[in-house]
């Protein structure tokens, strides 16, 4: 009950609850939030009233979607396929140079064109514009979006 008052935005004194202002980070919106965390874990996130882009307001994914912080099945370590068609963790390194080949092997069988970049919506502007770089410099094609549709 004392821990339902505290999310319900009552103070939270000698809760253990700990708030920490933030910007919600699925879009491009830039919501302000306040996570609640108590012994490391995060338990809640509030909207601030302040926020000047929400002002109270929070999406159904800036509310609730906060699971996946601590869930057991995220991903911690890169990962490769190998062949026995498996995923098995790797090192940075190796993924990297995976991946790289697998962008030349598509570009040598298929052409420039086939390639095709996806910049994600919770990227800041300079890793949008790195990754447009990527895609126009490093394959010589204009096949670049992004998904900051929310
Ligand atoms: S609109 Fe939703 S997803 Fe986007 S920043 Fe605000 S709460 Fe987050």
């Amino acid at each position: 009950m004392a821990l339902l008052q505290e999310l319900r935005g009552l103070p939270l004194i000698n809760s253990g609850v700990k708030k920490t202002r933030t910007v919600c980070g699925y879009c491009g919106v830039g919501c302000s939030v306040d996570i609640l965390s108590k012994d490391d874990r995060i338990i809640g996130v509030q909207p601030a009233m302040d926020g000047p882009a929400n002002l109270g307001a929070l999406c159904v994914k800036g509310q609730f979607a906060y699971d996946y912080v601590h869930h057991p099945d995220r991903l911690t370590k890169p990962l490769v396929r190998r062949e026995d068609g498996k995923l098995h963790e790797t090192t940075w390194e190796e993924a990297l140079q995976v991946a790289a080949d697998g962008f030349r092997n598509v570009e040598q069988k298929y052409g420039r064109h086939a390639i095709y970049g996806v910049s994600s919506g919770r990227t800041p502007t300079e890793a949008d514009y790195l990754m447009q770089k990527f895609i126009r410099a490093g394959f010589g094609t204009h096949n670049i979006d992004n998904c900051s549709r929310a």
